[in-house]
């Protein structure tokens, strides 16, 4: 199996200006070091609580937001020692889909213009060839001919994120960035999208990112998932062991809060003391110090490693040393 995309020890820090001068001071170091591999046509996720870094992250790699520090290899090329110009060219491949659909889409255009958009600037000329591509997408994600006419509010929510997947995919992308996509939708309508979201990653050979702070949709729809806390990577596994076998002490309160669905299965939910720390003052140590329940003295001095605790199961925590 090969990475479409190998994220590198990549940073991104904000300034925090301070004081009547408002020198910088400080930084919030909203992504801190986070290195993860995505594989073809898998859908990787990452979780945790807001604040946590992990729209950033996705931000970063699609250079909406200018990453620090830090390598974005896409298919073996560093993305980020690309041009802004020469760049704009490889965003087609990368695409984002986001929570509100609302306000992503212009409510002017019809949803035929929405969708002609992305082709016409991305260089297709025919125009006969162009509204062909936009009935046949629009169809994909289940949008008649006779809709694309209409404007985004004569939609529902859940019609709505179909019109910006269509819009995300017209330009046949190979990676696509979702965050939080569904977390705005009703249930019912959160399922519909989620099972239309795994159909065309079959047929269409995507890969996801799926960035979602709801660990039951994330359970459903992800092969592998990243856990971060305060900017920085808790914990990396196979969503199946990630779920049976949490290590991260985090990522274990995290699960404890999903109610089960099997009555027969007690379980305890840990809840974390206090809230998650101010991100311009990290705790020292390991981030998670603070509100850890199984937290012990060495736990404030050092930052605990990032090590392979069972194969392909990663996890920061002294626990594991
Ligand atoms: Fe808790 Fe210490 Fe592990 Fe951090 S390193 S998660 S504080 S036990
Ligand atoms: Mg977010």
């Amino acid at each position: 199996q090969q990475a479409v995309l190998e994220v590198k020890n990549l940073k991104k820090y904000f300034p925090v200006k301070e004081g009547i001068l408002k020198r910088t001071k400080n930084h919030v170091k909203a992504v801190n070091d986070i290195s993860f591999e995505v594989q073809e046509q898998e859908t990787f996720a990452l979780v945790g609580e807001s604040g946590c870094g992990k729209s950033t992250t996705g931000r970063s790699i699609l250079r909406i937001i200018e990453p620090s520090e830090g390598e974005v290899f896409f298919k073996g090329v560093n993305l980020l020692d690309y041009s802004k110009r020469e760049f704009r060219k490889m965003r087609k491949d990368l695409q984002l889909i986001f929570q509100d659909p609302y306000s992503s889409l212009n409510p002017r255009m019809t949803v035929k213009k929405l969708l002609l958009e992305p082709l016409l600037t991305h260089g297709t000329t025919n125009k006969k060839e162009a509204e062909q591509k936009v009935v046949e997408i629009a169809e994909r994600v289940g949008l008649s001919k006779e809709q694309i006419n209409r404007h985004p509010h004569e939609f529902s929510g859940g019609q709505r994120q179909r019109i910006s997947i269509a819009r995300a995919l017209i330009l046949n992308p190979q990676l696509v960035i979702l965050d939080e996509a569904v977390s705005a939708l009703d249930v019912s309508i959160q399922a519909q999208i989620l099972n239309l979201l795994i159909e065309l990653q079959k047929d269409l050979k995507l890969t996801y990112i799926f960035i979602s702070h709801d660990l039951n949709v994330v359970k459903h729809i992800s092969d592998r998932v990243g856990v971060m806390y305060l900017g920085q990577m808790m914990e990396l596994s196979n969503t199946e062991d990630l779920y049976s076998n949490p290590l991260h002490p985090y990522t274990q309160s995290l699960l404890s809060a999903i109610p089960s669905h099997d009555p027969s299965v007690k379980k305890e939910r840990i809840i974390l003391k206090g809230d998650v720390p101010d991100p311009a003052n990290p705790p020292s140590g390991c981030p998670f110090h603070l509100r850890c329940p199984k937290a012990y003295e060495k736990c404030a001095m050092e930052k605990p490693a990032f090590i392979e605790k069972e194969q392909n199961h990663w996890v920061a925590c002294h626990l594991y040393e």
